[in-house]
């Protein structure tokens, strides 16, 4: 997939590449992912139906971002969702906070 993402500068090491999500070059995105144990970034609850896991500021400005990159490509919701270890109907709530976004600005 990430061949067919336009170049990016990238967050960490600076270099124009195709950017693989999180602002993130292939080769930094894997090295933040096996960081991680695996996970995109932080969790995102304790499962279905449990409790969500209370996120950053920064956590949900990055995933915000990336989904709004991904959508101006015209990626599918579903990979998007995939890409970014989200639910389908956790996507409708980021288009709720970048309406909203766009209503302050
Ligand atoms: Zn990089």
């Amino acid at each position: 997939m990430t061949r067919h993402l336009p170049a990016r500068t990238c967050r960490d090491c600076g270099r124009n590449r195709p950017n693989h999500g999180r602002g993130l070059c292939r080769g930094c995105w894997l090295r933040q992912w096996r960081a991680t144990n695996g996970r995109y970034d932080v969790a995102t609850g304790t499962g279905m139906g449990g409790p969500g896991i209370p996120k950053t500021a920064a956590d949900i400005a990055a995933r915000l971002e990336d989904y709004a990159f991904l959508r101006a490509l015209n990626v599918r919701r579903l990979d998007i969702a995939a890409r970014l270890g989200v639910s389908y109907r956790t996507l409708n709530r980021y288009d709720a906070r970048l309406r909203q976004q766009q209503d302050t600005a």
